[in-house]
């Protein structure tokens, strides 16, 4: 464990209490998805009952995200609510915005630890049987360049769909982003570490492994690259389905679309390639590594080769100096192009990045008036993407029924519901964490109705 390198004095309550409930509580990322869910399964072998966040509890783990002022204060928001909900339980706070913002955090009454991200999958060392603190313990440690391990036990329920992180931090240094910071430079998981979890992951029913990471396509374990490692866990007896989620565009090995064609590879047709602007102008003062052209030219290649596949990528609005002209770029491409949706992120100046110090920010207004057009855009991209799809009769993997209603995806990541006469006779808890086969019939603003055959 690492020294503390700014800890204020810890006096502590004397009050003796054996914590038994612990919540767990995830902003942000997959990532943060991943690492909560072994953090969890670490609780669970100390002795820990997990209940749910709003549920009473002794003590809290609240993974946090730093990459928007919007991430700030929802985490701000979460730690504030657990502590008035819960004012005499132990409240860790770890993570992102530990590690950026640990003076803000401190500055909440009620928190005990706060922990960034080197030492956050060590938290319950940290926690100990430590009492309730007076003051904050602060321990944000500089970030290491080593490959690492995350030692999964695999003793929680299955479920259907897990992220398996295999890599963190990042060396792009694009202009507006914290993550550099506050994740810390590129390194890779184990490759043995991350095959163990895989088959923890495997043995305890889960049949589709969502690939997660800060930068992945940079992926290096020994002679390893992330093309070895989808291979191995397609050769994993029981893993379904491997997805690869967001892939930085000059790191994608072209290799990936045969995978994804071979129907006795696991690797599913789909990527999330993030564009960030349309602007070949922008790209550049994001330091972004690739131009418009190339951009579209991969996308096009993808989509030629992979028929089906579904693309999806990040639009940033807003970014400083950003003018009606290249927003417009930016909608163009998002509709030009073979794309089925686009997340669109509202440019928010982070810590001491060269975007944050420029001073032709947007105005807050415009930004906002911008990300409203782009989404509308990409709800109509969504739409004609489901709209392509119908006709299909394809497997989906079914996940927890709502009711009697069952909703699952597609290889290529299009929403299925069944209801009613789309059951076939069958229930919708029959179905979970099953595959079956389904005919897509009907678009709605959020999903495709389907129907059971066979
Ligand atoms: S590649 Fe992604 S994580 Fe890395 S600096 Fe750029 S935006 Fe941030």
């Amino acid at each position: 464990m690492s020294q503390a390198l700014d800890s204020t004095s810890a006096p502590t309550i004397s009050r003796t209490r054996v914590r038994r409930r612990a919540a767990l509580h995830t902003l942000g990322c997959r990532l943060n998805q991943s690492e909560t869910m072994i953090l969890r399964e670490k609780l669970i072998a100390q002795g820990f009952d997990i209940v749910d966040f709003g549920d009473e509890a002794d003590l809290a783990i609240i993974n946090t995200c730093t990459v928007t002022r919007l991430a700030d204060s929802k985490c701000r928001q979460a730690i504030r609510g657990f502590i008035r909900r819960n004012p005499e339980a132990y409240t860790a706070v770890v993570g992102c915005y530990s590690q950026m913002g640990a003076k803000e955090i401190a500055g909440i009454e009620g928190v005990d630890l706060i922990l960034g991200n080197h030492d956050k999958m060590n938290v319950l060392e940290y926690i100990g049987e430590a009492e309730k603190n007076l003051a904050p313990v602060i321990v944000r440690e500089r970030i290491d360049r080593d490959d690492f391990t995350m030692h999964f036990a695999g003793e929680t329920p299955f479920e259907w769909r897990a992220n398996l992180k295999i890599q963190d931090g990042c060396d792009f240094m694009c202009s507006f982003c914290i993550i550099p910071f506050a994740r810390g430079r590129a390194r890779s998981r184990e490759f043995g570490d991350l095959m163990a979890e895989a088959r923890h992951q495997v043995e305890r029913g889960v049949k589709e492994l969502v690939l997660t990471g800060v930068n992945i396509g940079t992926y290096q374990h020994s002679d390893r690259s992330v093309l070895e490692v989808v291979d191995a866990l397609s050769n994993l007896p029981g893993l379904e389905r491997v997805r690869i989620s967001s892939i930085e565009p000059t790191t994608i090995p072209v290799e990936l679309f045969d995978r994804m064609n071979d129907p006795a590879h696991a690797l599913m047709p789909y990527l999330h390639i993030p564009l960030q602007s349309g602007s070949d102008k922008v790209l550049t003062e994001m330091r972004r590594r690739y131009d418009i052209a190339e951009w579209e030219a991969f996308v096009n290649d993808a989509a030629a080769r992979v028929p089906g596949i579904c693309i999806g990528t990040d639009i940033m609005v807003g970014f400083p100096g950003e003018t009606e002209n290249d927003f417009a770029e930016s909608c163009r491409v998002l509709t030009e192009n073979p794309l089925a949706y686009g997340h669109v992120f509202t440019y928010s100046e982070r810590g001491n990045t060269p975007a944050a110090r420029r001073d032709d920010h947007v105005p807050m207004e415009e930004r906002h008036r911008r990300s409203a057009r782009l989404r509308r855009l990409s709800s109509e991209r969504r739409y004609a993407f489901y709209e392509s799809n119908l006709g299909r009769e394809t497997e989906v993997l079914f996940e927890d029924p709502r009711e009697n209603t069952a909703s699952g995806l597609t290889d290529n990541y299009v929403r299925v519901v069944l209801s009613g006469d789309g059951l076939s006779g069958k229930t919708a808890a029959e179905l979970r964490n099953e595959f079956a086969r389904v005919r897509l019939e009907r678009v709605t603003a959020d999903f495709v109705e389907g129907k059971l055959i066979g």
